[in-house]
């Protein structure tokens, strides 16, 4: 399983459909600071149902349609779709290639689609869950965030230890259990 392709319409600063295909192994995004490289990599995120407007880098939803710049005017939707070869069955699916596209406008609606069909969010999510990519998955990281574990306290260190294995959502609601 990989990822052939994404499209990126009105995502960020990707006013004009852009189309980017990818081989299998390792591929490599560069350009000058501020060129694009990060909102790629957040509309990777989106498309697999990413909901933190944090996580993608901007303060709400809406930050992800591109804003306009001078001499283009702002869109009302943006726009992502990603193919994946599953020729190899990864994602538990009777197609070998699956495609995952995701839209959003300005006014707050959004829509999610596999192979053209519309479905819902969490439908996305379930087919990528099993896999071992989606939206709870460490399958992206961060600028930065190498160098926060790097310097991370032992404590914190065990935090992120205890996610990856998924028990720290078991303390944490056990700490709010014991709390009441
Ligand atoms: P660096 O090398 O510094 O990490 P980068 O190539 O990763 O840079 P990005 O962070 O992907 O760059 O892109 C930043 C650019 O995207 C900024 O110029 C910003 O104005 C633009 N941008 C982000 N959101 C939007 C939006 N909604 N509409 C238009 N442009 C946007
Ligand atoms: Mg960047």
């Amino acid at each position: 399983m990989y990822v052939k392709s994404l499209t990126l319409k009105g995502f960020k600063s990707f006013a004009s459909s852009t189309h980017l295909r990818l081989e299998p192994g390792i591929t490599c995004i560069v350009g000058p600071n501020g060129s694009g490289k990060s909102n790629v990599v957040d509309a990777l995120a989106w498309v697999m149902g990413e909901q933190g407007a944090k996580t993608l880098r901007g303060g709400k939803m809406e930050d992800v349609i591109f804003a306009g710049t001078t001499g283009r005017a702002a869109l009302g939707r943006a726009e992502v779709t990603m193919t994946i070869d599953n020729t190899d069955g990864a994602l538990p699916i009777d197609y070998s290639e699956v495609t995952i596209s995701r839209t959003m406008f300005r006014n707050g609606g959004s829509e999610y689609a596999i192979n053209g069909t519309s479905c819902r969010l969490l439908d996305i999510q379930e087919l990528l869950s099993d896999s071992g990519i989606g939206r709870e998955m460490h399958v992206i990281v961060g600028q930065g965030q190498l160098d926060a574990v790097l310097r991370a306290t032992a404590e914190d260190r065990r935090g992120f230890i205890e996610e990856a294995a998924g028990v720290l959502k078991h303390r944490k609601r056990k700490e709010k259990a014991l709390r009441k």
